[in-house]
């Protein structure tokens, strides 16, 4: 019999409660098909909800989040919530002890992008490093911004990215990478523990090929060539930065997708934010998220809906008849979905 599972829906705020609806299609759709079925717990969370109820991310979602087998992301508007309003992201990684995530770009069939031999993934920490919300006014008329690496998030992460080269080496059958990007000779004592991080996590991985880069020098060379890339292991900030250069060099945002993974809990979002330029008029692609809910299938274990998803949205692409506006189209997002549903039943 096919199993059944609870997600937890956080749509956020602009495009995210529209790519949102699309991913549940999808799901919906498989569970028609006589798949896994699910049933969704639609929570609020973002700066809509902190314009609401006074807060950005309400105990009640996630006491939701932890309650559910996963949890899907929309996109939050993280920017416009004051100091007071809470962190929904920061919040939702921090509760569901999350501390890595994993963000795949790969060049796409039909998708002319910048690069046409990248696939790599990006993992990246994501509770603390220049992200770790800790700033302030100085009274020298300078503000600061604590940078934290701690040897356990880092060691967390390192092992993520690892074990993201095994799981790509059994798939491509050749030896993986793992390119660990620091800038040691400025921050000597942060990149200095990371990297000391990594290379303890990396002894544990011999079959692996192990290598460090500046990540000035990194960002050059993803651009000069992307195809050396396989697996790269960065702090938060330069991981954030890195991991839209690995996506803009394969397919953009509208196509890049995330999971943050932790021991007890995982949740799920498409890399892009909420698109506030086109938020509203239905037009945003819906594929980052549908390709992201493939993520949460895999890792609920359901491989084969997984596959099926990733494969109808890349046959959608390739063909190349139904496309959003960011990819040179037409399509609303409604369609695109249909699309990639009409693909999924013609399997
Ligand atoms: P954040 O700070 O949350 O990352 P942002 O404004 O920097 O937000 P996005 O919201 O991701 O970044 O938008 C960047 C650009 O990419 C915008 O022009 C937006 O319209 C476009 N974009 C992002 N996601 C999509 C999508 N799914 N479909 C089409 N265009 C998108």
């Amino acid at each position: 019999m096919a199993s059944s599972y609870t997600i937890c829906l956080l749509p956020g705020d602009g495009i995210g409660t529209e790519v949102t609806e699309c991913g549940r299609r999808v799901l919906d759709f498989l569970s028609e098909q006589g798949g896994p079925s699910f049933d969704y717990d639609v929570r609020p969370a973002g700066y809509d909800t902190f314009l609401e109820v006074g807060h950005s991310l309400p105990d009640e979602s996630l006491d939701a989040a932890k309650l559910a087998d996963a949890v899907l992301v929309g996109a939050m508007d993280v920017a416009q919530i004051p100091p007071h309003g809470g962190d929904p992201l920061g919040g939702l990684r921090i509760g569901l002890e999350v501390s890595a995530s994993v963000r795949p770009s790969r060049t796409i069939d039909g998708i002319i992008g910048p690069a046409d031999d990248i696939d790599c993934v990006v993992v990246r920490e994501v509770t603390e490093g220049l992200y770790s919300r800790d700033e302030y006014m100085g009274d020298d008329n300078a503000a600061y911004a604590v940078r934290v690496v701690t040897r356990e998030a880092s060691t967390k992460t390192a092992r993520m990215a690892f074990a993201q080269a095994v799981a790509r080496q059994e798939i491509y059958g050749r030896p993986s990478r793992v390119t660990a990007v620091h800038k040691v000779g400025v921050l000597k004592l942060s990149d200095g523990l990371f990297l000391e991080a990594c290379a303890d996590v990396a002894r544990d991985f011999p079959e692996v090929i192990y290598e460090t880069a500046n990540v000035d020098a990194c960002a050059m060379d993803m651009v000069r060539n992307p195809g050396h890339f396989d697996v790269i292991l960065a702090t938060n900030v330069f991981g954030d930065i890195l991991s839209d250069v690995a996506a803009g060099l394969a397919a953009g945002l509208g196509l890049a997708a995330s999971a943050c993974i932790g021991d007890r809990w995982a949740y799920f979002e498409p890399v892009h934010g909420t698109a506030p330029d086109i938020a509203g008029k239905g037009i945003a692609n819906p594929c980052a998220t549908i390709l992201t809910v493939a993520m949460m299938l895999r890792h609920l274990g359901e491989d084969e809906s997984a596959d099926a998803v990733e494969n109808a949205v890349y046959a959608v692409l390739a063909k190349g008849t139904v496309r959003t506006g960011d990819l040179g189209g037409v399509a609303t997002s409604a369609e695109m979905t249909n699309a990639v549903l009409t693909a999924l039943s013609t399997k």
